[in-house]
């Protein structure tokens, strides 16, 4: 392999990534400026494989407010809405989208448009009363797809099972629903052909994706899964039944296999492998990060891949000869795994720590997502029960700058390795 084919796989990921998602917001400007029509969606449970069939493009509030905590600005968004009435201690995510509308969509990634429907499962709460929002400012449909949950821990149905075949019929029930809607709203009619195309780059984008995440578990590890997971998640949420969704990551399969095959790890010096569990903190990112890896530490897989992927990490494939039914199905297998990545992640952590041969987890509660955050102390204790794990329990926000402390942070941080040290010289002894 000479050097220009080195130079030009490693790293291409994350550069391809940066322009698609670039290009993503450079499409909604457009949309914006034309007045053209848009979906409103999150992450967990987008239902894009519909919406792009009556080319809606779609918007993820969530990604656009992450955006400004990326960019630094968020806390003017968190202002403003503060200052228009919404309390400090809700989601920051929905106050920095208020502020977005109430600024006609003007973000610091470009325009965004204004939404003609708004399309959310029952992942999290806050999302009912988020599109209810929406709906008072532009007065559009919305429309809740209700995936069931988990009912207790190891208590999933597979196929074949009734109550595994109960849901799924009342998912593909919502979606047929949701078809009819959609024709209203576009004026456009389904069509059945390109929705065949559509969930097979949906295929090969989750193909790819449950790969790519396997594949970190190489030694060295081939990807941080807080950095440049996130903008591995920035594609796989906005181009996830798009050729170039598909095309993209069956790229980064080539690059990190490449990557494996040559032991070329995301560090130099990669002294612990860890795992996270949460959001990460968005307002010092860079920074958050570099107290890992300044120690050496790197994390190799996170829940986070998980639930804000909407489930994609299962690699689930739909069947093209029963399309409709394919997806009922595969909406109800990730979007019930996205939930239970926050609920139940215990056990699969549990897995993960043998599989990824991790040093450590790092659990990050934050203050602005009780969905994410509610239960982790009591997760922590059933893992630290099952395995012998040290983990860190580490307190901020995602969006919220007034909650951040770098200094506490860093200390916390700093004790953790210092203890992971001398645990690697008492084994070594
Ligand atoms: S509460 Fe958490 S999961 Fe729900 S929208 Fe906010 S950040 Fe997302």
């Amino acid at each position: 392999m000479t050097k220009e084919k080195t130079d030009g796989l490693v790293g291409r990921g994350n550069r391809e990534g940066a322009n698609l998602f670039r290009s993503w917001f450079e499409e909604l400007t457009e949309t914006a400026k034309q007045g053209g029509q848009s979906a409103y969606v999150f992450v967990m449970g987008s239902i894009s494989e519909i919406l792009r069939v009556f080319d809606l493009p779609t918007v993820f509030p969530e990604i656009n407010s992450l955006q400004t905590a990326v960019r630094r600005v968020a806390h003017e968004y968190l202002n403003e809405a503060e200052d228009y009435g919404y309390s400090p201690d809700i989601c920051g995510y929905v106050k920095a989208d208020v502020a977005t509308q109430l600024r006609k969509g003007v973000h610091p990634m470009g325009h965004i448009p204004k939404p003609s429907l708004a399309v959310y499962t029952n992942a999290c709460n806050t999302y009912i009363k988020w599109a209810e929002i929406w709906e008072r400012m532009y007065n559009i449909p919305i429309f809740t797809l209700d995936v069931p949950g988990t009912r207790e821990a190891g208590g999933q149905t597979w196929q074949g099972d009734q109550d595994f075949e109960n849901d799924r019929k009342y998912v593909a029930a919502q979606l047929k629903e949701l078809i009819k809607l959609c024709e209203e709203v576009t004026g456009k009619k389904f069509d059945i052909d390109r929705f065949r195309e559509v969930l097979r780059h949906a295929n090969t984008m989750s193909r790819s994706w449950a790969r790519v995440l396997e594949l970190n578990q190489s030694r060295p590890s081939l990807f941080n899964a807080l950095t440049d997971g996130t903008v591995y998640l920035g594609v796989a949420n906005g181009f996830r039944g798009r050729q170039e969704g598909g095309e993209y990551f069956e790229r980064l399969v080539e690059e990190m296999e490449f990557k494996a095959t040559n032991g070329i790890g995301t560090l130099t010096n990669e002294q612990y492998r860890l795992l996270f569990v949460g959001v990460p903190c968005y307002p010092i990112f860079r920074r958050f990060n570099e107290m890992f890896t300044e120690w050496g530490g790197t994390f190799i897989n996170s829940t986070y891949l998980w639930f804000a992927s909407g489930g994609t990490n299962r690699g689930f494939q739909y069947d093209l000869n029963n399309p409709l039914e394919s997806l009922a199905e595969g909406i109800l297998i990730n979007v019930r795994d996205a939930m239970d990545s926050m609920f139940y992640q215990d056990q699969v952590l549990a897995d993960m720590v043998e599989e990824f041969h991790a040093d450590g987890i790092i659990y990050h509660p934050i203050k602005s997502c009780r969905t994410v955050s509610t239960g982790l102390a009591d997760n922590r204790r059933a893992v630290m029960a099952s395995r012998d794990i040290p983990t860190l329990f580490i307190e901020s926000d995602m969006m919220d700058r007034r909650v951040v402390s770098e200094a506490q942070l860093k200390n916390r941080i700093d004790a953790f390795f210092e203890g992971l040290a001398a645990r690697k010289q008492m084994a070594a002894a």
